[in-house]
């Protein structure tokens, strides 16, 4: 066994030389990756199996607890019951809170039980450890919406924490719930992904597009080969669901591969199957030795996640009354300091809603395309910062470039 944990270690430490190479830190100093890495080893290698209900449960969840809180996080724990095979089984989501100045919020969600007999390295160490990267990476920021990341339990018994946590939502938590991002099982799969729901409410999934390739990362859809799940979605076996269910936009990361076997997203690699709930593939030593360079996705998808969330909680592309009140955010915030500039932004975007009111969306396009010369100007005259002309161009060209649909 000795020389089992010595040759672990060592590759432990190759491996994590492979992550640490890439891209540079936004937040903190410390390479995208690792911190996901690091709770991803305590979660399968100290605690090892999470069984809904059982002690490794217990345990992988009083551990997120206690990471959360450390990282200054308003941190709850929701329990719940459930009854299977006639026995009542007690699990509980860890939930951590981060809270912004506007009602609007956004939650990140990633299981954290999981099978029988697994390390559970790929299913779902690898979401909670990307999950944990984020809110630390994000802790400090000021963000207009409220972050809300939970840890759920008991998904492998049937979405019990997500279902949980959603049958507890009124009509204004789920109205203010721009959209929910879910992660699972994100290493070993021979693509990277993001889902997302059909038509408008797919705009956390382009988002995500866009953002992979910006910052050059191989980041896909499901390409739709399977009728069963059009392009651009998946189906409805993770804590996404429950959400989804309720209408909340959704964006969904996974490894996986949507072109082999059935073509329905299940067989994740072509060398060796379905990762997933299997004993002998799904632990550190074999993924290790199978797939050592994919332990550098926990560096991609940390790099994806936080740049998701810090422009979904900042910038939803729908209204004119949303850019207004970013407007003021950043006036308050004092991103704004010149009450003319925040004046002149604000009969701006008077103008466009008069526009657009009036159902002339290519006017309402043009003066929209205005109002982003109108910031520029503003940030070269010094009267905005760096950061609020930043969160309302993202904003406002969104909105142009949904007119321009
Ligand atoms: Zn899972």
């Amino acid at each position: 066994m000795k020389g089992i944990k010595r040759y672990c270690i060592i590759v432990l430490i190759m491996t994590f030389g492979v992550i640490c190479n890439g891209f540079s830190a936004q937040a903190i100093d410390k390479e995208f990756g690792s911190i996901a890495f690091q709770h991803l080893s305590y979660l399968s290698q100290n605690i090892g199996e999470r069984v809904a209900g059982t002690k490794g449960e217990e345990r992988a969840r009083d551990y997120l607890f206690q990471a959360f809180e450390d990282l200054g996080y308003d941190t709850e724990i929701q329990a719940f019951s459930y009854t299977n095979r006639g026995t009542t089984v007690d699990s509980a989501n860890v939930i951590a809170i981060k809270r912004g100045s506007l009602k609007e919020e956004i939650i990140i969600g990633a299981h954290y039980d999981s099978v029988r007999g697994v390390e559970g390295v790929e299913d779902n160490g690898s979401g909670v450890g990307v999950m944990l990267e984020t809110a630390e990476r994000i802790k400090d920021l000021k963000i207009p919406y409220t972050i809300r990341f939970i840890a759920f339990g008991a998904e492998e018994s049937g979405l019990r924490g997500s279902n949980a946590y959603v049958a507890k939502m009124n009509a204004s938590d789920i109205a203010n719930t721009k959209a929910m991002i879910n992660l699972d099982s994100l290493i070993v799969g021979d693509n990277m992904y993001v889902y997302g729901g059909l038509g408008k409410k797919g705009f956390v999934r382009e988002l995500a597009l866009d953002i992979g390739k910006e910052i050059g990362i191989g980041l896909q859809t499901n390409p739709g080969l399977n009728p069963d799940y059009p392009k651009g979605t998946t189906g409805d076996w993770s804590d996404h669901a429950p959400f989804h269910q309720k209408g909340i936009p959704f964006g969904y990361l996974e490894s996986t591969n949507w072109e082999i076997g059935d073509m329905d997203g299940y067989t994740q690699t072509e060398k060796h199957g379905g990762i997933w709930h299997d004993p002998s593939k799904d632990n550190m030593r074999f993924i290790l030795s199978e797939f050592p360079e994919r332990m550098e996705r926990l560096n991609s998808y940390s790099h994806i996640l936080t740049k998701l969330v810090l422009q979904l909680a900042a910038a939803e592309p729908s209204s004119i009354e949303h850019i207004n009140r970013l407007v003021e955010y950043a006036r308050d915030e004092g991103g704004i300091t010149n009450d003319g500039a925040a004046r002149a932004l604000s009969t701006h975007l008077t103008a466009v809603k008069h526009y657009e009111d009036k159902g002339s969306i290519d006017k309402a396009a043009k003066h929209m395309k205005g109002f982003v010369q109108l910031l520029e100007h503003q940030k070269n005259d010094g009267q905005i910062s760096d950061k609020a002309y930043h969160i309302l161009k993202v904003d406002s060209m969104a909105l142009e470039k949904k007119w321009n649909k």
